[in-house]
This record gives structure tokens, C-alpha cells and sequence, in this order.
């Protein structure tokens, strides 16, 4: 049994993650600044523990990793629209709450989990991405690369922590991760902006001609990845692509959440993109290569589009009822 601190445990991917470590027989403390709503029925198990608290304040901070044998790192401010609105935010909490919390686990002896993202290749064009390809990221002129480059930056601190002080690591970098419990409607996602367009009948937005792809990975499929990269300790030292390698463009994505739904909206093409009326830079395609994570923790995400879109589907449709 480990005693396991899961930072951003009370968001969707958190939530799911704490869930899964309980069933496994661990004991779980939650730190997140935003409700325990979607952890609630976790107290009842008697191995959870919920602090509503930012990564940013370091003495609650602190006396958490002094509990804790593993630490999983998800808290991120990680909403598109915020890299643009507000990077200085994105930067501190990204950047520095994560270097706070590499100090404090290399203080500890902490095996540190940190979810990274599919979005730290960049510009590259060598899809499938592979975990040791080059990044090309954009200009800091363009705040739209400040998640990436500050994802990016700490993936370096964990190797050189490694290197210097000891420090046990295990990096994630997901890829388009949807499904229930991403009730963050109003953020700049493309599966919940869908999602309350649909509810709200109105046309889908797709920006270019929706040829775009992504590999939409289902929440549960991603969650019991990282449980498992946590917990089997072949897994350390190494920096997993986390991800479904199904490619689907834009288009079918709007096309298959309609019929799926058997919704009556329709699709309409806006020329570019832009998030809060600023220009944003769009990826072509992004795919991950799935090979070291399918031969170290012999893991692959086995839920289809259809499946993971009408659980998904089902989800927003009980949320919209509330
Ligand atoms: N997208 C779209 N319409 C929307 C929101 C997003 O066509 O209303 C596109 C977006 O341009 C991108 C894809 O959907 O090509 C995925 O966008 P998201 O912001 O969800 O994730 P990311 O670009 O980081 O993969």
C-alpha cells in the first residue's frame, strides 16, 4: 500500500485517477484549489483525503509531500483560451508551482508522476510523434506556446533532477483527452465546445476545413494508464506518449458526436482560428507513437470513438439536466 498525492485530484482526469488508486488499495490525498464535488463519493472509502489549496502555497504543499511515497502532478492550468488571455498565470502555476513541487519531492524521495502533453512536439511534422523526436515550438512572441514550452521546460527539470538528486520520475504526455467528468463547458476544448453547441442547438463551429486530426483519447482509457505508470516501476525514468493512435479529423469528430447523439445540428466552416479573438495556431495532425507504452506497461487505449462519444454523450446530457 502507498500513500499517494494526486495535485488537480479533484478535476476529470484527477477524479478518475484517485477512483482507480482507491480500487487498488492505496491511500489517496487530493490537493486542488476547486470543488471536491466531483471526489465526493471517495470519502466514504475511508482512504481518501481532500485539500482545497493551491500548488502555489508551498507549506500546505510541503507537509502533503512529506505524506505521500508517489506524487502524480496533474494540477495545470491546461484551457487554450487562457494560454492567450492570461500566460503569465499559465507560466507561474505551470512553471513555477511545478519546480516547487520537484524541490519538495527531491527533499521527500518522492517518485514524481507529471502529466505533460501531446502539445510539447509542437510544429513537427513526423507524426507519428515519438517520445524522443524534436520539439519545434513556436516564438515567445506568440503566447499561444507558453503551456507547451512551460510543459516542455519541466519535462528538463525532472531529467536533471534525476541526474543530480535522485529523483524518481515518470513523465505523461496525453493526447486529446474527452469523456465524462470534462464538464468544462465554456473552455477552449473542442469535445465540451461541442457539446453545449449541440445541447444548445446551435451549428458546430469547425475552424479551417476540418481536416485537421487529433487522437482523441477516452478519459477512463487514459486514467488507467497512469495509474499504471505510477505504480509498476518499469515504468520510471522514461516519458510516455498517452494516447489512443486512432487519427480523427475535425470533421469527423462534429460528424460522429451528430449522428452518435442523433442530433439536428448543422456544421459551419469559420476560415481560421482564432480563441478570444486572437489568432491561434492550429496543428495539423498529432498521433501518437504508442510503441513504448504498449511494451513497457503493455498498455493501449481499447475504447472506440463511438463508444467513448456515447458515454461521453450520456454525461453532458445528465450535467445539462442539473
Ligand atoms: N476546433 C474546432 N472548433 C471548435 C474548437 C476546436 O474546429 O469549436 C478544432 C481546433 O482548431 C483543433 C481541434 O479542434 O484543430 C482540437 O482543438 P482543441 O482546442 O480541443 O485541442 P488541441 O488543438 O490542443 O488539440
Amino acid at each position: 500500500m502507498k500513500r499517494i498525492l494526486v495535485t488537480g485530484g479533484a478535476g476529470s482526469i484527477g477524479s478518475f485517477v484517485c477512483e482507480y488508486l482507491i480500487d487498488r488499495g492505496h491511500e489517496v490525498i487530493a490537493l486542488d484549489n476547486g470543488s471536491s464535488r466531483k471526489v465526493e463519493h471517495l470519502f466514504e472509502t475511508g482512504r481518501f483525503k481532500f485539500v482545497q489549496d493551491s500548488i502555489m502555497n508551498k507549506d500546505v504543499l510541503e507537509r502533503q509531500v512529506q505524506r505521500s511515497d508517489i506524487v502524480i502532478h496533474l494540477a495545470a492550468i491546461a484551457d487554450p483560451k487562457r494560454y492567450v488571455t492570461e500566460p503569465l498565470n499559465v507560466l507561474n502555476i505551470n512553471v513555477k508551482g511545478s519546480i516547487q513541487l520537484l524541490e519538495l519531492c527531491a527533499a521527500k524521495g518522492a517518485k514524481v508522476i507529471f502529466a505533460s502533453t501531446s502539445e510539447v512536439p509542437g510544429r513537427n511534422t513526423q507524426v507519428p510523434f515519438n517520445e524522443e523526436a524534436d520539439r519545434v515550438l513556436g516564438p515567445p512572441s506568440i503566447n499561444r506556446w507558453c503551456y507547451s514550452t512551460g510543459k516542455a521546460l519541466i519535462e528538463h527539470f525532472l531529467y536533471a533532477y534525476r541526474q543530480q538528486e535522485n529523483l524518481p520520475f515518470v513523465i505523461m504526455r496525453f493526447f486529446n483527452v474527452y469523456g465524462p467528468r470534462c464538464d468544462d463547458l465554456g473552455q477552449g476544448r473542442v469535445i465540451p465546445i461541442f457539446m453545449e453547441k449541440l445541447l444548445g442547438g446551435q451549428p458546430l463551429t469547425i475552424h479551417g476545413d476540418g481536416k485537421q486530426t487529433r487522437c482523441f483519447t477516452f478519459i477512463e482509457d487514459a486514467c488507467q494508464a497512469v495509474v499504471e505508470l505510477a505504480l509498476n516501476p518499469a515504468a520510471e525514468g522514461l516519458c510516455f506518449n498517452v494516447g489512443n493512435d486512432r487519427e480523427t479529423s475535425i470533421l469527423e469528430l462534429a460528424q460522429t458526436l451528430i449522428k452518435v447523439g442523433q442530433f439536428e445540428s448543422d456544421i459551419v466552416f469559420k476560415p481560421h482560428v482564432e480563441v478570444f479573438g486572437k489568432s491561434y495556431e492550429d496543428i495539423p495532425r498529432r498521433i501518437p507513437d504508442v510503441r513504448r507504452i504498449k511494451s513497457v506497461i503493455n498498455w493501449e487505449a481499447s475504447t472506440s470513438l463511438e463508444d467513448g462519444l456515447r458515454k461521453t454523450i450520456d454525461f453532458y446530457r445528465d450535467w445539462a439536466k442539473q
